[in-house]
């Protein structure tokens, strides 16, 4: 089976691009300065529009966790088991976002500081995914 992707549109194009390019990318409110992610039309905190895409430093803690054993989306197949980690960023508290963690499922813990990496799809899609800082890289 084929694995679902994101379907890009006008509102998460900015994301999708940035992507491809190695960047994190979300809006942030250019009144109040706040983040804002999922993408939406206006800030959740003060409602203007005026919503722009700044690029973020890839870096954050992971937020919670799980671990998918048995299959739930086409195309994972082959990784089972495999987790599934909610980042919570360093740019802002609350500000998080999905995906999944490239390390043992064994050394994955709530706090665990995390940076992003880029999966390269196809032509159109690269996800942003997680890999622990720190590593042997020393990034
Ligand atoms: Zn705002």
């Amino acid at each position: 089976m084929e694995r679902l992707l994101p379907v890009i549109d006008d509102l998460n194009r900015y994301y999708w691009e940035a992507a491809k390019a190695r960047r994190l990318d979300m809006l942030r409110c250019q009144d109040c300065r706040m983040w804002i992610h999922p993408p939406r039309e206006s800030c959740a905190k003060c409602q203007s529009f005026e919503l722009k895409a700044e690029t973020l430093s890839g870096r954050g803690k992971v937020y919670s966790w799980s671990v998918m054993r048995t299959q739930g989306n086409p195309g994972f197949e082959e990784k089972l088991p495999y987790a599934v980690v909610v980042v919570e960023l360093e740019e802002q508290k609350g500000l998080i976002t999905v995906g999944n963690i490239d390390c043992p499922i064994e050394d994955i813990d709530i706090g665990l500081p995390v940076r992003v990496t880029f999966e390269k799809i196809n032509d159109q899609v690269t996800l942003p995914q997680w890999t622990v800082a720190g590593g042997k890289d020393g990034q």
